[in-house]
């Protein structure tokens, strides 16, 4: 059979609007934007990604063998609008020879604000103080009124000390002067070094730790890492701060946590599920601050997201490796 002519045009899905200025890179591409209020249902990716060359994707999309499937033999590259990619199934892209990328790196500063932010309000009660002025409650200055604690000299207990994880840690060792314990797969002498941390055993960070922030992957190692039996041994006075993945956590294990003072606060940015349901019990807590998922969203942050999907796009439908590749 006759070798087939290159492609010189190539059909893109994009699954979400996202900030866009650079998709004037793709020349050679036409686009198709979802416009939904809502994600595209499984249903509706089914049908839109059929014959393209490229699909942009994020976290909202289950992309799965069957939807690779649905796509057709064209389909080159799945370039993720994020650094997680637990909603992609990778071996299956690799069994179809479908090149996968993400976004690591450019949003690593914008989540560890985000994370740094939530241990604030926790310590510091900065939500339900804030929330108890519009219903009235400041009548005076108060000696005993939502009285929180102190950060600096205590110890925040990094779970995944990945990227995101040594972002969080270095505004903590150094603005707060908090010692860093952590736990990793490996041993980060970058943090050991830097940021005088040391590595423990998960037990021994729980039980030291006054903040314990989880940066890992979801993974079936790390889902419902943390349950009853993770917050029981926490210390009755400790935040615990997700801003990784909300089935890292048991919900139902948190609220009790909470709700029986087991742990003191807790901030999210992330739930199980998302959006979380308005009946779910985490919502009538006060010691419980949560964000819709938030971590990346600057403008400077979604930019440059957008800028390497943009990239490991082209590097994809060119045959080449993608500069933030992912198998
Ligand atoms: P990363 O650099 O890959 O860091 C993940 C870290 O988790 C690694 O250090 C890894 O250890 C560690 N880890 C994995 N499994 C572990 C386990 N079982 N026990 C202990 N540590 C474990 O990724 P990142 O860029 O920091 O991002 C982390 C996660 O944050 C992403 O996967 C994503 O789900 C989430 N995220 C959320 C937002 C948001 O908007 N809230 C934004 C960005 C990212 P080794 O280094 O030793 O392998």
């Amino acid at each position: 059979m006759a070798d087939q002519p290159a492609k010189s045009r190539f059909r893109i899905f994009v699954t979400r609007p996202i900030v866009d200025g650079p998709f004037s890179q793709l020349n050679n591409c036409d686009l198709e934007v979802w416009n939904g209020d809502a994600p595209p249902t499984y249903e509706q990716l089914s049908e839109k990604v059929r014959g393209v060359d490229g699909l942009i994707c994020t976290i909202t999309d289950n992309i799965d063998d069957k939807l690779m499937n649905a796509a057709g033999p064209q389909l080159k590259v799945i370039s993720n609008y994020g650094v997680g990619f637990n909603h992609i199934d990778v071996a299956a892209a690799t069994k179809h020879g479908i090149k996968v990328g993400n976004t690591p790196d450019a949003l690593t500063e914008a989540t560890a604000d985000i994370a740094a932010g939530l241990i604030l309000m926790c310590a510091r009660r900065l939500m339900e103080s804030s929330l108890s002025i519009p219903k009235g409650e400041w009548k005076t200055w108060e000696p005993l009124g939502f009285l929180g604690h102190d950060l600096a000299g205590k110890t925040l207990g990094i779970v995944g000390m990945g990227r995101i994880g040594y972002a969080l840690a270095r505004r903590f060792a150094r603005g707060w002067d908090m010692k860093v314990v952590y736990t990793s797969r490996s041993d980060k002498p970058d943090a050991n070094r830097d940021l005088g941390a040391k590595r423990v055993s998960l037990d021994e960070l729980l039980a030291v730790s006054d903040v314990v922030s989880v940066h890992t992957n979801l993974s079936a190692e790390t889902k419902y890492l943390f349950d009853k039996s993770a917050f029981a041994k926490m210390k009755p006075s400790s935040i615990f701060i997700n801003t990784a993945r909300g089935s890292v956590h048991n919900q139902k294990d948190l609220y009790e946590a909470l709700k029986n003072n087991v742990i003191a606060s807790a901030g999210l940015d992330v739930t199980d599920p998302e959006p979380i349901p308005l009946d779910d019990p985490l919502l009538t807590l006060s010691n419980c601050v949560i964000l819709p998922h938030i971590g990346s969203a600057t403008f400077e942050t979604r930019t440059r997201m957008t800028q390497i999907v943009v990239d490991n796009l082209k590097a994809g439908l060119a045959g080449q490796t993608l500069p933030c590749a992912v198998n």
